[in-house]
C-alpha cells in the first residue's frame, strides 16, 4: 500500500505555500529592504499597519525577533516588564529579553493566559532609586500555552487603562492575533488602538513560509528598524517573503474559521474521553490525560503509528493543531486514530 502522508497537527507553522502563494511570490517585485527599497516589504508594512490602525510596521524574519524589537521598544534596558508565566516571551524566546534587551521580567501564573487586571495593578513597581521599575506589560493573544484561548476585548482594555494610570506601555504579542479576530470578531483596529506595539505572525495560521512584523508609531518604528538591523534581521530582497504576506493577509484571514471548525470537531469527537482542557475557541485543542489510559508520550508514540502527529506539552498534555494544509478528511482520519487510542 502506498504510505499516505501523516495527518500534522503538531503546529500551524508546518504548513507549504499554496499555489496562489507561490505564484505570488515568483511575481513579487524585488529591491534591497535594508535601503528601504524593496517595494512588495514596503507596500506590506503599509497594509499591516493600515489594518490595526497604527502609522508604521516592520518587517521581521521571526515573530520572536519582532517582538523582542518590540520588548526594546517598551522597556528600556534595566526595567521590568510584567507578563503570565507561560507567555511566549518568557518561555520560547531563549532569555532574549534579559539576554539582548537588558529586561527584567515578572511573571506569575495566569488562568488562560489571561492576566487578571486587579493582580497587573497590584504588581506595578513605581520608578524611583529603590526598585526595578515597571515600564511594560505584555500580553498574548491568542494565547499559545493555555490552548488559543481569546483573552476578551474588555480584559484587555481594563489592562489598557491601568497602562495609562501608571504610565506604563502595553505590548501585544499577536502572533496569531487573526485567530482572535475571527473568533470574537473584533476589528483588528479596535485590538490595535489598545497597544503601543504588537507583533503579528505571517508564517502561523496565514500560511507563509517565514514573516512577522512589529506594528507601531512611525517614531517607534523607525527605532525598530535601527535595532533590527542591530540583531542581524535586516534582509535584502525580502520581498519573496513580502510577497507571500501579502497574499496570506489577502486570502488566508477569514478562512481561519474552517480551522476552528475543525478544531472543534476534534474536541468534540474526543470530549467523550473526558481529555479535552479547556475551552477550544481557535485552532488549538489541548489534551489533558490525566485520567487517560496512557500518557502524552505514550499517545504520541501510538498516533504516529497510526500516521497522526501531535505535539507534547508535558508527561500529560498533547496539543493538537489545525491548518490550513489540513482538509476535512484528514481530520476525520485523525479522530479515527485518536478515538481508536483512546478507547485503550
Ligand atoms: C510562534 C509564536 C511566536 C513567534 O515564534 P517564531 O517561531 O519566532 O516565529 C511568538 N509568540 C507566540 C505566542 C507564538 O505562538
Amino acid at each position: 500500500m502506498a504510505e499516505t502522508k501523516p495527518v500534522d497537527l503538531r503546529s500551524d507553522t508546518v504548513t507549504k505555500p499554496t499555489p496562489g502563494m507561490w505564484q505570488a511570490i515568483t511575481e513579487a517585485e524585488l529591491g534591497d529592504d535594508v535601503y528601504g527599497e524593496d517595494p512588495s516589504v514596503n507596500a506590506l508594512e503599509a497594509e499591516v499597519a493600515a489594518l490595526f490602525g497604527h502609522e508604521a510596521a516592520l518587517f521581521a524574519p521571526t515573530g520572536s525577533m519582532a517582538n523582542q524589537i518590540a520588548l526594546q521598544l517598551v522597556a528600556p534596558r534595566a526595567s521590568e516588564l510584567l507578563c503570565d508565566a507561560d507567555a511566549h516571551i518568557v518561555t520560547y524566546e531563549m532569555g532574549a529579553a534579559a539576554a539582548l534587551g537588558g529586561i527584567s521580567t515578572r511573571t506569575w501564573p495566569a488562568a488562560g493566559g489571561s492576566l487578571d487586571p486587579d493582580v497587573v495593578a497590584a504588581m506595578i513597581r513605581p520608578r524611583g532609586p529603590y526598585v526595578v521599575a515597571t515600564e511594560a506589560i505584555a500580553v498574548e493573544q491568542t494565547h499559545n500555552r493555555a490552548g488559543g484561548e481569546v483573552i476578551p476585548l474588555a480584559t484587555l482594555e481594563r489592562l489598557r487603562q491601568i497602562a495609562d494610570e501608571a504610565g506604563l506601555a502595553l505590548h501585544c504579542d499577536g502572533a496569531r492575533i487573526w485567530n482572535a479576530h475571527v473568533a470574537d470578531g473584533v476589528p483588528l483596529s479596535s485590538y490595535g488602538a489598545l497597544f503601543e506595539t504588537l507583533s503579528v505572525c505571517l508564517s502561523k495560521g496565514l500560511g507563509t513560509p517565514a514573516g512577522s512584523l512589529v506594528v507601531g508609531s512611525a517614531e517607534r518604528i523607525a527605532e525598530g528598524r535601527v535595532i533590527r538591523k542591530r540583531l542581524g534581521g535586516g534582509m535584502r530582497q525580502a520581498g519573496v517573503l513580502g510577497a507571500a504576506g501579502r497574499y496570506a493577509i489577502a486570502n488566508h484571514i477569514e478562512r481561519l474559521a474552517d480551522d476552528h471548525a475543525r478544531a472543534a470537531r476534534l474536541a468534540d469527537a474526543l470530549a467523550p474521553f473526558g481529555v479535552v482542557s479547556g475551552s477550544v475557541r481557535t485552532n488549538m485543542v489541548v489534551l489533558d490525560l490525566t485520567n487517560a489510559p496512557l500518557d502524552a508520550p505514550a499517545l504520541d508514540a501510538a498516533a504516529r503509528d497510526g500516521g497522526v502527529l501531535v505535539s507534547v506539552l508535558s508527561a500529560r498534555r498533547v496539543r493538537l493543531v489545525t491548518h490550513l494544509d489540513l482538509d476535512d478528511a484528514s481530520i476525520d482520519r485523525a479522530i479515527d486514530v485518536l478515538v481508536r487510542i483512546l478507547k485503550g
